[in-house]
């Protein structure tokens, strides 16, 4: 089909559809089928099995396809499948180079998985782009980094990266969850792969597990659709469809999402309770200048530490509005304890020397009224004082 739009947000709405010859749906029916006729022995058919292709996921592919900018989408059942399946390009005696903020899980796989097969790896703080460079050793075979990374929101030059990594004839890999494509596009600063917990923001609404990786090459795009049918995580027809649903209006809400975040960094930042706030979209952050070079703004996620006036533990059971949970991206504000939760499986050496202190909370702002999340924050932190 010609495409008839320029922009994004036209983008997330018509691309990637399969259309049904029969009724013309303006959406993506769900094919909730495992397999498909065959007219004639040896007959060349779009789809024959599920796990290798299905019309409902083809559509979701597509589109993510078009909306990073790459060759092709891979849909998979969770980020970790679809994580699990690009760390697959790689063989016994491999080294990734990953962010030293990396989601604990993508940590957790390689330490605790892969290290079974011999793929190794080294954790490099991927913001200063010499350590990079001096991590490459000659097994190195790809680069590994979120931008802004988990849960210390650190930037990563990603253009610096893709340009290391390229001299070096590597793989670079960025982890886009938290940004989506609707905020940065890696693979248009030069990546190869990009890949998403699509359970964040893409899905939106914390009611679906997904995973997409698209890839910038019809090489790479051969090997994984030949890793996603032989390892088989792939997203069912419902969930594909349901992603799909969602990614219509990413656009809307990335733009309130960041909207109520901006106004809530500004506030905490000023508030007596609070030391330290971690947020791209203030001037002053470390990797402010670098994040605006790459991304729309500085995204929805921040993290921030109390001064030690007040009560972490008081604070968290005080909240009344935004719940204590895992997870991000979705219409509800949530906060998290990465220490003990989402980055309880990274060492407490590693946390410490990452500075992933036991006194961090991460927030993810969601599509609330912002006085409101405002006004559980303020009376959440006066709760939670324990000194005048
Ligand atoms: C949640 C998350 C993952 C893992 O995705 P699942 O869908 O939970 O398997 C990977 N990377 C980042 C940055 C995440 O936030």
């Amino acid at each position: 089909m010609t495409r008839t739009y320029r922009g994004i947000n036209s983008a997330m709405i018509h691309g990637g559809l399969q259309t049904d010859e029969s009724s013309h749906p303006v959406n993506t029916p769900i094919y909730q089928t495992s397999t498909f006729r065959q007219f004639s022995l040896g007959d060349k058919v779009d789809y024959e099995y599920s796990r290798t292709g299905n019309p409902t996921r083809a559509a979701l592919e597509a589109l993510i396809a078009e909306l990073e900018g790459g060759k092709a989408g891979f849909a998979f059942a969770s980020g970790m499948a679809a994580i699990t399946a690009v760390l697959t390009l790689f063989k016994s005696g491999d080294r990734i180079l990953i962010s030293s903020n990396v989601y604990g899980g993508t940590y957790r796989v390689l330490d605790k998985v892969f290290s079974r097969f011999a793929l190794k790896y080294t954790i490099v703080d991927t913001e200063d782009l010499s350590l990079v460079k001096q991590s490459i050793t000659d097994d190195v075979r790809a680069i590994f980094v979120e931008s802004p990374a988990n849960p210390l929101l650190t930037v990563t030059d990603l253009m610096g990266i893709a340009e290391i990594a390229r001299r070096h004839h590597i793989l670079s890999i960025a982890d886009n969850t938290f940004m989506t494509p609707y905020l940065q596009r890696p693979l248009e600063l030069g990546f190869d792969i990009v890949l998403h917990s699509a359970t964040k923001y893409l899905g939106g609404h914390s009611d679906l597990i997904a995973g997409l990786v698209v890839v910038s090459s019809a090489e790479l795009a051969e090997q994984l659709a030949f890793i996603q049918n032989s390892t088989g995580g792939v997203l069912d027809p419902f969930d594909s469809f349901l992603l799909q649903r969602s990614i219509k209006t990413l656009g809307v809400r990335m733009d309130r999402h960041v909207a109520n975040a901006e106004a809530i960094a500004s506030h905490l930042k000023n508030h007596q309770a609070v030391a330290r706030v971690y947020y791209p979209g203030l001037p002053d952050f470390k990797g402010y200048a670098v994040n605006l070079g790459q991304a729309r703004n500085g995204g929805v996620m921040m993290s921030f530490e109390l001064t030690g006036d007040y009560d972490i533990r008081k604070f968290f059971a005080a909240l009344k509005l935004i719940a204590l949970a895992e997870s991000l991206g979705g219409v509800e504000s949530l906060v998290c304890h990465p220490a003990t939760m989402t980055h309880a499986a990274i060492p407490p050496e590693i946390r410490a020397k990452v500075g992933i202190t036991d006194g961090l909370i991460r927030l993810s702002t969601g599509l609330e009224d912002v006085e409101d999340l405002i006004a559980d924050l303020d009376n959440a932190l006066e709760q939670s004082r324990i000194r005048e």
